[in-house]
């Protein structure tokens, strides 16, 4: 049994952590609650330091006690001279692409396919419109554990099939949305661990050791600004919460960093949301880049509080920009980033032209990934329909 509870963000209910979807008590969203005084004693910057170079150098703030070395976190924090001059501020980059499979999202997975261990799960399974299902899939091939990947048809499952052949890989005739939906029906029926539903509370908190580790690398000084792509929000959302605990651990002193994000203007829930001043409300996806679709942005609330409190923004950027900016991050750089760098970077530029991240600033852009290699593998994804009985006919299943 974990060491950990879980507190409901709407009635504060806490329970004893283990793979829940929602409170029992009124159906809202669950966090990982931490016992702050012990942290508070037995966290310094020496212990960190100690630690190994990967994200389970900051194990005390992560909630799993199984700690499955996949490699994640560590990831390099480089300064841009030519994106500092032309922008007139300091910018460095945290270059996610340095994880194993070229992406934050193996933070995640770490610690999913963690977690999963401490509560007895032996399948994972995640929707993916990209990165998340190659994360998912290393890390439960590092583990043993049983990985499904649903992915839109449109978003490259194929791909993600060829690069891990231990993986089961269904191209879903539907949308993420589509996916997502698949995943509560095949919840129902069997007692599998899902990344972004069950397991979701534990996974999440993997993406908020990369603001431990950009304080670390800077001298535990927090920068003035950080800014990073946004889609459901739980990656900005998770920043800023990384940035928060490190302040309340006393690891790190306030004031925290202003939080900025960049969404894809054809999906821009948060960003609207922002803008008017509002709540935020699901839209229909209508962006070409399928890692920044999602129209119905989970964390899409607490993102934009995470915006307002710090003084930051979410902006929206057009199509042409991102596709403008990812090829200047690459061309300044080095980088290869995917499109979400581009959005990122496209959201900074505007912040600066508009004088709300001012001259001279110590600004972090998180590069959330690189493009992946192409697969060398001969496995292939299974087409499924957006239904359960596909799925499970697809795996043998079926009665
Ligand atoms: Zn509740």
């Amino acid at each position: 049994m974990s060491a950990h509870s879980l507190r409901c963000r709407v009635c504060e209910d806490v329970t004893v952590a283990e793979p829940v979807e929602s409170c029992r008590r009124c159906s809202g969203p669950t966090d990982v609650l931490y016992d702050w005084a012990r942290i508070a004693r037995v966290v310094t910057h020496g212990s960190v330091a100690a630690g190994p170079p990967s994200l389970w150098r900051y194990r005390e703030l992560l909630p799993s006690d199984t700690r499955v070395e996949t490699g994640a976190g560590w990831t390099p924090l480089v300064r841009s001279d030519l994106l500092s001059d032309a922008l007139g501020i300091d910018l460095l980059l945290k270059l996610e692409g340095e994880n194993p499979t070229a992406s934050y999202k193996d933070r995640i997975a770490t610690v999913a396919v963690s977690a999963a261990l401490d509560h007895g799960v032996t399948t994972l399974c995640c929707s993916s419109t990209g990165n998340l299902g190659d994360a998912v899939a290393a890390a439960a091939a590092a583990t043993g554990l049983e990985a499904i990947v649903l992915a839109p048809a449109g978003a490259g499952p194929a791909e993600v099939a060829a690069r891990h052949p231990g993986a089961r890989v269904f191209a879903v005739d539907g949308t993420y949305d589509d996916c997502r939906r698949l995943e509560l029906e095949l919840g129902a029926l069997f007692p599998w661990g899902f990344v972004s539903g069950n397991l979701h509370p534990y996974a999440s908190e993997g993406a908020k050791t990369i603001s431990f580790e950009i304080a670390e690398q800077l001298g535990w000084e927090l920068p003035d600004a950080v800014i990073c792509p946004a889609a459901s929000g739980t990656l900005f959302s998770k920043l800023a919460q990384g940035f928060a605990e490190l302040t309340r651990a006393g690891l790190a002193a306030e004031p925290v960093p202003r939080m900025f994000a960049g969404q894809a203007l054809g999906t821009s829930p948060i960003a609207s949301a922002f803008d008017d001043d509002r709540s935020v409300s699901r839209v229909e996806s209508a962006t070409h880049f399928a890692s920044l679709a999602v129209g119905d942005p989970s964390y899409g609330d607490l993102a934009l509080g995470a915006a307002r409190t710090t003084g930051g923004a979410i902006i929206a950027v057009a199509e042409d920009q991102i596709i403008a900016h990812t090829s200047l991050l690459a061309e300044t750089t080095g980088v290869a980033p995917d499109c979400s760098g581009g959005a990122a970077l496209g959201a900074l530029v505007e912040a600066v032209r508009r004088g709300d991240i001012a001259r001279g600033s110590r600004v972090v852009l998180v590069v959330t990934g690189t493009r992946p290699s192409a697969g060398t593998g001969l496995a292939c994804a299974i087409k499924v329909g957006p239904n359960a009985t596909d799925v499970l006919t697809a795996l043998g299943l079926s009665s």
